[in-house]
């Protein structure tokens, strides 16, 4: 057993993709000129109303019944006031006393390389909506600083686990299940390099088998899994040392070095009570009904973590796949699609498991940048099955389905992919061999088995290889 304990909980905040910006109709599109995308209300103009864009908080909704949490029927915006040039409203609306969800969970997959399965809950201690700052672009000279505005007002969702992780492989664990689901439910894309997806780390430390906990320090600027995973192992590290050496921890804020590897103190952190929150004047209270939120729960399609139990138990898939095919939306669609098609779940499977991320892998394409649909594969692979064109030729045509979008039937028109399966042009051809290999034919029907196989050869040969090879083996057997 190690001599201590690290204990972690992480603040989530998920960039929203929605149209336009939370309290205003500016449009939250990246790129264009710096501060192109702001109005007197995103840029904090003195007087201008904030108004409440449903989608935000639809998709709050959502999120919240996704983790399971409770909606608060009466939720309220705050405002949390600090200085900082990239803040021109000189407050952030945000929600403290009463956050759109709480007390909700996730299962994360603790199950170790070796095999043996094992599932951990995380609790959620709330979720809350909330807009974001601008941005500072300090200049290469390093004595000027500009700021773009656009990004102010962009939603957010900052989401609180409770301090329920023990380890940086349980945090990287669930921060894949969470930008999984994200996706899946179409609330945002969750790209962590582009900022979308931000995971803030709060670790303590203890002696192993302590019950009290320890200050913590609060961890930013991780803009990778593995740098999540990297800064865990660096700041417990950092942290023991101390406090076996009968020190203290700072409760501080501290910034991730990428290059450097390590953390550095950025601020003393500031409590509640520092940021004076108070009850946001400007806009009314959320009365969510239950109609409202029965409404959005019709709408959430079903989740990843349900449906890989629904591959295991309904569709008879193994754990391996099933748990594959839902890590990403992408080929979730694809793959039910395809089995729908093609009626076989674990062909279809097996061709996306396989063939497909072959494709993937040799290519660099990501799943979201997948061309091909469900309605080609599946019928590739029903086309593979009745024998209408080979195992090889199946794989070429998911290829050009993959590349190009081919219609699988036309491509084989075009290249000639096509098996031959018409009985009477291939019981000719297995007359015209058995004549000339009279000797052969002898030899088997005496007793030389081994014979049938070189004759299913010249046959073949014949075809030039494009026999429907289970139909050709009939005739010769039926000729024989
Ligand atoms: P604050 O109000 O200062 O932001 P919170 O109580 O909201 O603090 O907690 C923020 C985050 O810190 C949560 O994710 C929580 O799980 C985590 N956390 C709280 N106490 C500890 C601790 N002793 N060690 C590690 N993480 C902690
Ligand atoms: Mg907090
Ligand atoms: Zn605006």
């Amino acid at each position: 057993m190690s001599e201590f304990e690290m204990v972690v909980g992480l603040e989530v905040h998920v960039e929203l993709k929605t149209r336009s910006k939370i309290f205003c109709s500016c449009p939250t599109r990246f790129g264009g000129d710096p501060n192109a995308h702001i109005c007197e209300v995103c840029a904090g103009l003195p007087g201008a109303l904030p108004r409440l864009n449903k989608k935000v908080l639809d998709y709050a909704i959502m999120t919240s019944l996704s983790l399971h949490c409770e909606v608060t029927k009466e939720s309220r915006f705050d405002r949390k006031n600090y200085f900082y040039p990239d803040l021109p409203k000189g407050y952030q609306i945000s929600q403290l006393y009463a956050p759109i969800g709480r007390n909700g969970y996730m299962d994360i997959d603790i199950s170790d390389p070796a095999g043996s399965s094992a599932v951990k809950r995380i609790r959620i201690h709330e979720l809350h909506m909330e807009d974001d700052a601008g941005k500072l672009i300090h200049d290469e000279t390093g004595n000027r600083t500009m700021i773009d505005f656009s990004r102010c007002g962009v939603p957010l969702l900052e989401i609180v686990t409770e301090p329920d992780f023990r380890s940086p492989e349980e945090v990287v664990s669930f921060l894949t299940e969470l930008r999984t689901m994200l996706k899946f439910i179409g609330v945002s894309d969750c790209k962590m390099q582009e900022g979308s997806l931000r995971a803030d780390v709060n670790l303590s430390v203890r002696a192993a088998g302590d019950p009290v906990l320890g200050t913590r320090t609060e961890m930013k600027n991780l803009s990778s899994f593995r740098a999540v995973s990297k800064a865990i192992g660096y700041e417990s590290a950092r942290q023991w040392e101390i406090v076996r050496n009968g020190g203290t921890i700072d409760r501080e804020t501290r910034r991730w070095d990428e290059e450097k590897e390590a953390s550095f103190a950025m601020r003393k952190k500031e409590d509640a009570a520092e940021y004076k929150y108070f009850p946001e004047p400007d806009l009314p209270v959320l009365r969510i009904t239950g109609e409202k939120i029965d409404e959005l729960r019709c709408v959430l399609p079903e989740l990843p973590q349900d449906r890989r139990k629904r591959y295991i138990e309904e569709l008879h898939l193994p754990e391996y796949d099933a748990g594959i095919l839902t890590a990403n939306k992408e080929i979730t669609v694809l793959f039910e699609r395809t089995a729908e098609i093609c009626g076989d779940p674990k062909e279809a499977s097996n061709w996306i498991m396989v063939d497909l991320m072959k494709l993937l892998n040799d290519t660099g394409t990501l799943p979201e940048d997948l061309k091909i649909r469900g309605s080609s594969l599946g019928e590739i692979i029903v086309l593979v099955k009745d024998g209408k064109v080979s195992r090889a030729s199946g794989k070429e045509l998911l290829k050009a389905a993959f590349m190009e979008d081919a219609i699988p039937s036309e491509y084989a028109d075009q290249h000639d992919l096509w098996l031959i399966s018409d009985e009477k042009l291939l019981e000719e051809i297995v007359e015209k061999v058995l004549e000339n290999n009279e000797k052969a034919r002898n030899e088997y029907l005496a007793g030389k088995t081994k014979n049938f196989q070189f004759l299913l050869g010249q046959a073949m040969r014949e075809t030039k290889g494009k026999a429907d090879p289970g139909l050709l083996r009939k005739i010769l057997e039926e000729k024989m």
